[in-house]
């Protein structure tokens, strides 16, 4: 990895509808920049599969399409942003998810940059994916993830060489319980009624960097590279 793409990224916010190619995404800056990706939707799916407390108070919320109260989000984020893997910087994908969250995490940067100054939690780079409304259907319908590997495929868009199969590891792809059409249409609106004022946040605040996510994958991961290499690292917000 060049020393450039080394650096301390700090923390980088995706934004963006269900379906905008946030995961896809993620993982190759992951990759690129040596830094996690912290998806919110994995987590909360880890949890209800191994029933933990956090995953039975969560399911019902989730299956229907709707957010999981900003409480048990914002405690799960805190406790996977304390890990040592997030000291250079760390992906949210699909977190902050509401004013309420966005507002937390400026407060938590602020935090634990005052109680760890090693940590290069500078202000995050936020960027929301904009993709046009009518192509999210075919994009989340025809979604399979591995659940080995975390790889995501579309049978439609990006199919996998073998027909339901990982391309990587050989495990039988999986369809996501809410990429059914009516909890679709519920997580739309719950995107432009709750996540959509935070794009707004950042937007009043000169943080956001729009994306036009319509394009072929690799064009999209190309445009966010020049985005992140570009952007000038800040302090936390309101230092
Ligand atoms: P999100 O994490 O924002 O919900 P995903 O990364 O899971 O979105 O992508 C949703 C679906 O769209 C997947 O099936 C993925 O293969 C496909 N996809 C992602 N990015 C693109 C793109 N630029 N063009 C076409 N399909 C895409
Ligand atoms: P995702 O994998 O990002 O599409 O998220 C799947 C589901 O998990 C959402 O529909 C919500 O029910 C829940 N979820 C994920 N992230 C958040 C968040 N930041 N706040 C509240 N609920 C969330």
């Amino acid at each position: 990895m060049a020393e450039e793409v080394l650096r301390n990224i700090g923390p980088i916010v995706l934004l963006g509808p269900p379906g905008a190619g946030k995961g896809t995404q993620s993982k190759r800056l992951s990759d690129r920049y040596g830094i996690p990706q912290i998806s919110t939707g994995d987590l909360l799916r880890e949890n209800v599969q191994r029933r933990t407390d956090l995953g039975i108070k969560a399911e019902a919320q989730m299956s229907r399409g709707e957010l999981v109260p900003d409480n048990l989000v914002c405690d799960m984020v805190a406790w996977r942003l304390r890990d040592q893997d997030c000291e250079r910087g760390f992906i949210l994908d699909g977190f902050p998810r509401t004013a309420i969250q966005a507002a937390w995490l400026d407060a938590f940067l602020k935090h634990q940059v005052l109680e760890n100054p090693k940590r290069h939690l500078c202000s995050p780079i936020v960027v929301r994916f904009d993709v046009d409304y009518n192509k999210l259907s075919l994009r989340l319908t025809g979604r399979r993830t591995c659940p080995t590997c975390g790889r995501i495929y579309n049978v439609h868009l990006q199919p996998p060489l073998v027909d339901e199969i990982c391309d990587v590891d050989g495990t039988k792809l999986i369809i996501r319980d809410d990429d059914r059409y009516e909890v679709i249409q519920e997580r739309l609106a719950t995107y432009e009624r709750q996540t959509m004022p935070v794009a707004e946040y950042y937007k009043k605040q000169g943080r956001l960097i729009s994306v036009n996510a319509d394009r072929p994958v690799d064009e999209v991961t190309a445009e966010l590279f020049q985005d992140i290499e570009n952007h000038e690292t800040a302090p936390a917000s309101g230092d």
